[in-house]
């Protein structure tokens, strides 16, 4: 029979934060003809198992490999190519073998003077300079012939955040294309979120997706991590055949691309919904964060549980003294508007230990092994804290990348 060990990572619930200043806004889309300058959008790269539990993404580069013909076909001025990004731990159905990849990217992480040839460094760290050579690399003095125009990264998550798209702060062709889709999602009946992650730039972003001279990030939810489901895969291939869509609009006349977007929402003063999240106030976060206690006793289990009427309430608002956490006394514990009010938040939980194969005396399989490591998880919960606000399209800013300006498109 097989022994198992269970190597566990401390438990570390957290609110991540978005802003510090929750002010509630919305701002006007502007849409002016953008044909000087345009650089085409043809070399794509689809990725799947950045996160390597997260299943969903990679069923989708799956089926376009399967229908590689149909999509040239489609997408004639696109060149397209899958990629999944994590093998290995994809393999184990972990988030990631040693650290995360998606936090791989920055300037810091690709740039660090490493022996390559070291036992002792991270997986990921190997993995992202190989991703980086293929996709970029992302700090060439001049762009590689082969890198990539557009890194669309597929991602699933256990939150029920429906389908949410994330681009970068200062990227107008990306949050262009996260208008174009959202509307178009918004047609087939499926209700979108756009996310903008802020960053100083290009340089400083740690994910993957930076690697592009654009990134595009999908992420569907709530799913299960290891587990595919039809109608997440359906909501992603929904979000991604309409970016294709738009590059392949982008490419043909972006003129009449903008014409289309300023109808879209001309119905709605120009104006599309996003949320924004806060910078990080930690090191190798992507946004903001805040911590809530564990038990004394047992550094995994929380001390407090969401409270149900924010449980997959995701990009719900909360204002000063509403209900955030019950405790184990039954408490109600109210927000106390220390973040601001009021506030916007997305509940995430990610399984981040997982069992492991000390010896197998009897033959047993890596992989039955690795199945049974399903039925294990400990979590490390938190809120991620939004701004709303929305998004403009403004041609001049075009390839700003000002921290200040998170509303173009
Ligand atoms: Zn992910």
């Amino acid at each position: 029979m097989a022994v198992l060990a269970f190597q566990r990572k401390q438990f570390i619930p957290s609110f991540i934060l978005v802003s510090a200043s929750f002010l509630l806004f919305l701002l006007p889309v502007i849409a002016i003809a953008t044909s000087n300058n345009v650089r085409p959008l043809e070399n794509i790269f689809v990725v799947g198992g950045t996160h390597g539990n997260e299943y969903t993404g990679v069923w989708v580069i799956k089926t376009l490999d399967r229908a590689k013909k149909q999509f040239d076909e489609r997408y004639p001025s696109l060149k397209i190519t899958t990629l999944l990004a994590n093998p290995e731990a994809h393999m184990q159905n972990k988030r990631f073998v040693d650290e995360d990849l998606n936090r791989k990217f920055s300037h810091e992480a690709l740039m660090k003077d490493l022996h390559l040839e070291d036992d002792d460094l991270p997986h990921e760290t190997i993995r992202a300079r190989e991703i980086d050579q293929l996709l970029g690399p992302k700090f060439a003095a001049m762009e590689d012939d082969n890198a990539a125009h557009v890194v669309v990264d597929l991602h699933s998550t256990t939150s029920n955040m429906g389908v949410t798209i994330i681009v970068a702060a200062g990227d107008p062709v990306m949050t262009r294309a996260a208008a174009y889709v959202r509307q178009k999602c918004e047609e087939a009946g499926e209700k979108v979120h756009c996310l903008l992650h802020t960053h100083e730039s290009r340089h400083a972003r740690p994910n993957l997706s930076s690697t592009a001279r654009h990134g595009f990030t999908i992420e569907v939810g709530p799913v299960p991590q290891g587990v595919v489901r039809h109608d997440a895969v359906e909501k992603t291939e929904r979000a991604l055949y309409a970016l294709l869509d738009y590059m392949q609009r982008y490419n043909d006349d972006v003129d009449a691309l903008d014409r289309t977007l300023k109808s879209m929402y001309e119905k709605r003063s120009f104006r599309v919904p996003c949320f924004k999240s806060a910078s990080a106030s930690r090191k190798q976060e992507m946004s903001g964060r805040i911590a809530w206690p564990s038990v004394p006793e047992n550094p995994n289990f929380p001390a407090l549980m969401v409270h149900k009427d924010l449980q997959d309430k995701d990009f719900q608002q909360v204002r000063t003294g509403e209900p955030l956490f019950v405790n184990l006394d039954g408490d109600i514990v109210p927000y106390d508007g220390s973040y601001g009010s009021p506030i916007y938040l997305i509940v995430s939980t990610r399984v981040v230990c997982w069992t492991q194969i000390a010896s197998s005396s009897s033959g047993t399989s890596r992989r039955s092994a690795l199945y049974v490591s399903l039925t294990f998880s400990c979590s490390q919960q938190f809120f991620s804290l939004l701004m709303r606000g929305g998004i403009t399209t403004r041609a001049a800013e075009q390839e700003s990348e000002s921290p200040s300006r998170w509303n173009l498109i």
